[in-house]
């Protein structure tokens, strides 16, 4: 057997950064490229070199588009990569979605600060810049779902549905007769957009993430929450905003928000998606059915029921407004995005309600908003908080401790290794435990930037 040495770039002891390079038979071959995402120290992990040659890496492929899959791709181009960047048409199309809002913001970020003079580095850069993201997206090239994917004569790679959001594979590359699984972002048994999840018969080595290895989702009726929060709110006469992630969150809550207009459930007030962002990924939505569980007329009469905003004065418009109404907004953790616009009208209002909706990481507005913060600061300004603050706790896109197990229990034979990777330390610990209890299996966790050498007989 070759030998086949796998670096650990990303997502091993944390869960973003995702970037794992395979070396083997004279080819490398990157399986994701994600940005690193959070605390500083994080962060700057963006700006280190790789242990090899950018040029020298021969193709990149992606489980999926989220940002700590796909969001340093650009550096990676920018860097020299020549190769193809290979996935599903619409994790593609997601991916372009993604890089292009992050290289706005990066450019925006670093024009602020070079213009308030507040950077250690003179002139602030941005990682990359919009020309980088449109060199980026001449590498893409979109393949069949479960078609082989010849990279050599004896490597290949097969994209693998697994429900997490639109697009989302796992991937099995296949290097002589061994089979390398790299598990992606596992999504939930039952979600309401995405088809199940799929799961690997065989691996002789498995990548298996671990973002919620420690955890079980709560068992909460979401859409029943969701219609007792909204009839509170509208009866004050205030307003809901819902800061929401643009890929898949705010299409969930579309199509929750829809299902109890359906139902006459809730009063009927004006329902706003105010993300361009989440526009665009409508369109992904709308372009790639057979993807998701809304048909092409779901997709459209929930979208009818929606004002759909692109334009900042139609926001500021909505935002004058003051009666009741249920927005949907980016940014998900309230750091930005068009949530800000309403959150400057509506915080001081104690008829109104923030509703977060999705996880809330430390350092970010949305978790001091959640730790109960009596007034936060943005724009400039500080706002008092006299709105209410709820949350919900159901929509995660990812798979829990339970159904991270079910996914692996199809596995017929034993893999000859088991990393465990994407998870904070504990739950990537905690997860391994529970694979050595279940199943027998040893399995490891691997460390940032450590080098393995695959044990394959
Ligand atoms: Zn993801």
């Amino acid at each position: 057997m070759e030998k086949v040495t796998v670096h650990f770039l990303g997502a091993a002891g944390t869960v973003t950064g995702s970037k794992f390079l395979v070396e083997t038979n004279g080819m490398r071959i990157m399986v994701d490229c994600g940005m690193f995402q959070g605390v500083k120290s994080l962060r700057e992990l963006n700006w280190q070199y790789l242990p090899v040659d950018a040029s020298t890496i021969d193709v990149v492929l992606l489980t999926h588009g989220h940002m700590d899959h796909s969001g340093w791709l650009p550096r990676l181009v920018k860097m020299g990569f020549k190769g193809k960047i290979i996935a599903t048409r619409p994790t593609l199309q997601i991916a372009e979605v993604i890089l292009r809002d992050s290289a706005k913001i990066q450019m925006e970020d670093a024009d602020r600060a070079n213009r308030e003079e507040f950077t250690e580095h003179s002139p602030a850069e941005p990682l990359y810049d919009m020309d980088d993201v449109e060199h980026t997206l001449k590498h893409f090239k979109a393949i069949h779902i479960k078609e082989e994917v010849e990279l050599s004569e004896i490597i290949s790679a097969r994209f693998i549905n697994n429900g997490h959001i639109i697009g989302s594979t796992f991937i099995e590359l296949k290097v002589g007769e061994k089979l390398l699984v790299f598990s992606g972002d596992i999504g939930r048994n039952d979600d309401l957009l995405m088809h199940r999840p799929e799961r690997p018969t065989k691996a002789d080595v498995l990548f298996i993430e671990s973002t919620y290895g420690d955890r079980l989702h709560p068992q909460e009726d979401t859409k029943d929450r969701l219609r007792e929060l909204i009839t509170r709110t509208v009866a004050l006469g205030g307003t809901v905003m819902i800061p929401s992630f643009a890929v898949e969150r705010a299409q969930t809550l579309m199509y929750l928000l829809w299902q109890l207009r359906l139902e006459k459930a809730i009063p009927h007030v004006p329902f706003i998606m105010d993300s361009p962002m989440g526009a665009n990924v409508l369109d992904v939505f709308r372009n790639n059915p057979e993807w998701h569980r809304l048909s092409f007329k779901d997709c459209e009469e929930m979208c009818h029921q929606f004002d759909i905003i692109r334009d900042y004065k139609d926001t500021m418009e909505q935002v004058a407004d003051l009666r009741p109404k249920v927005v949907v907004a980016g940014s998900g953790m309230v750091t930005g995005g068009r949530v800000l616009a309403y959150m400057a009208k509506h915080l001081e209002r104690p008829e109104s309600m923030v509703l977060l909706a999705g996880y809330q990481a430390a350092g970010t507005r949305g978790r001091q908003l959640q730790e109960g913060a009596t007034e936060i600061k943005f724009h400039g300004n500080y706002h008092q908080v006299k709105c209410h603050l709820e949350q919900l706790e159901g929509l995660s896109a990812h798979a829990d401790q339970a159904e991270l197990l079910d996914w692996m229990g199809e596995l017929e034979e034993a893999p000859q290794q088991v990393f465990v990777i994407h998870g904070e330390a504990l739950a990537a610990d905690n997860f391994r435990l529970k694979i050595k209890e279940r199943f027998g299996y040893q399995a490891s966790v691997p460390m940032l930037h450590d080098i393995v050498e695959l044990q394959l007989e």
